[in-house]
């Protein structure tokens, strides 16, 4: 455990300093204990979530064994063939698709997310996952942190930097119990979490607690009215029908759960980021990526180009809340 990460991280639950004592941390002013997993801090609080914590805590010791042993890659595929629904096949499109993910964060940096990386402080990720953002971040000479619900993709979060030539401070928490002080940092992305958290007012609120004044916030979401398939059960239609509705839905057409995943209209989010809370936000629906256009198939990627003309007409623009895919929120809070 470095003296900076007692530093930076607190307690989730009264944002009390931490000591280190023993090989765990202790919170000095309601004294619970945290412990340290891999020098990763687990500063996580019991929150109904989609992942069992002392699961997840073993399989977050395995996956920093199999790094030492059979390196960074190999260790990827083990956790995604190891995955529910998964085989060889997917597995190896998934971590391809993580390791491949680091190029296409760059392209992000220099565009929407610039201004996090022009910032001289510290950039945090909620919901850093296998770390291909703060890794993209790093090689910009940021000073990167990463909160994650999951420990064992924080190991590989921490070896895909260090990769990537940074040094990132890491903690497992929870999105809308940050273990964070008050102002404490300079700028936070979260990409696609704000559909997956528990509670979206307190993520916001939290949010919005640790930055500091000026600070800048972007966050990306899939669109709750989109003319494309729900993308985390590939299912059309679910967000035009009332939430009540939802999970029954896909059940019947899927026959999967949809558990964890609420996602937002933009006046839903508009709302959560009203003014009155200190954001100035602004909503865009951005074109889909020259670089993931390649990867589609071609009646996938007429369909894309078409989408991507269609954004950039004023008048189409209007009614983009309705069908578009996918949308960022950013901006700054109110100094
Ligand atoms: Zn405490």
């Amino acid at each position: 455990m470095s003296d900076k990460a007692t530093m930076i991280w607190r307690c989730p639950t009264c944002h009390g300093s931490l000591s280190v004592i023993d090989t765990n941390l202790r919170c000095e002013s309601c004294q619970a204990h945290y412990p340290v997993i891999d020098d990763i801090p687990d500063l996580r609080v019991a929150l109904d979530c989609w992942i069992d914590l002392d699961e997840d805590r073993k399989r977050a010791r395995e996956a920093a064994d199999r790094v030492e042993r059979d390196g960074l890659e190999a260790t990827i595929h083990h956790i995604f063939r190891s995955s529910r629904g998964m085989d060889e096949r997917k597995a190896g499109y998934r971590t391809r698709q993580v390791l491949a993910g680091v190029e296409k964060c760059q392209s992000q940096c220099s565009d929407w997310l610039k201004p996090a990386v022009e910032t001289n402080g510290i950039i945090l990720e909620i919901g850093c996952g296998p770390g291909q953002l703060l890794a993209a971040a790093a090689t910009r000479g940021c000073d990167v942190m990463g909160v994650d619900v999951s420990l064992e993709w924080l190991v590989i979060a921490r070896h895909l930097v260090e990769r990537y030539g940074g040094k990132p401070e890491l903690a497992a928490g929870f999105a809308e119990q940050l273990p964070l002080a008050d102002n404490s940092v300079a700028a936070i992305v979260s990409l696609d979490v704000i559909e997956h958290v528990g509670d979206q007012d307190a993520y916001v609120s939290d949010l919005r607690r640790v930055l500091k004044p000026g600070g800048f916030f972007g966050l990306s979401t899939p669109n709750r009215f989109s003319l494309s398939p729900e993308p985390h059960v590939n299912v059309w239609g679910v967000g035009y029908l009332p939430r009540s509705l939802q999970a029954r839905y896909v059940k019947l057409v899927k026959n999967q759960p949809y558990t964890f995943t609420r996602l937002l209209s933009v006046r839903e989010t508009k709302k959560l980021f009203s003014g009155s809370r200190g954001f100035e936000a602004e909503v865009v629906f951005p074109t889909i990526p020259e670089q993931e256009l390649s990867g589609f198939k071609s009646a996938k990627k007429r369909l894309a180009l078409i989408y991507n003309w269609m954004v950039g007409i004023p008048l189409v623009k209007l009614f983009l809340p309705f069908f578009g895919a996918y949308y960022r929120v950013s901006g700054n809070i109110k100094n």
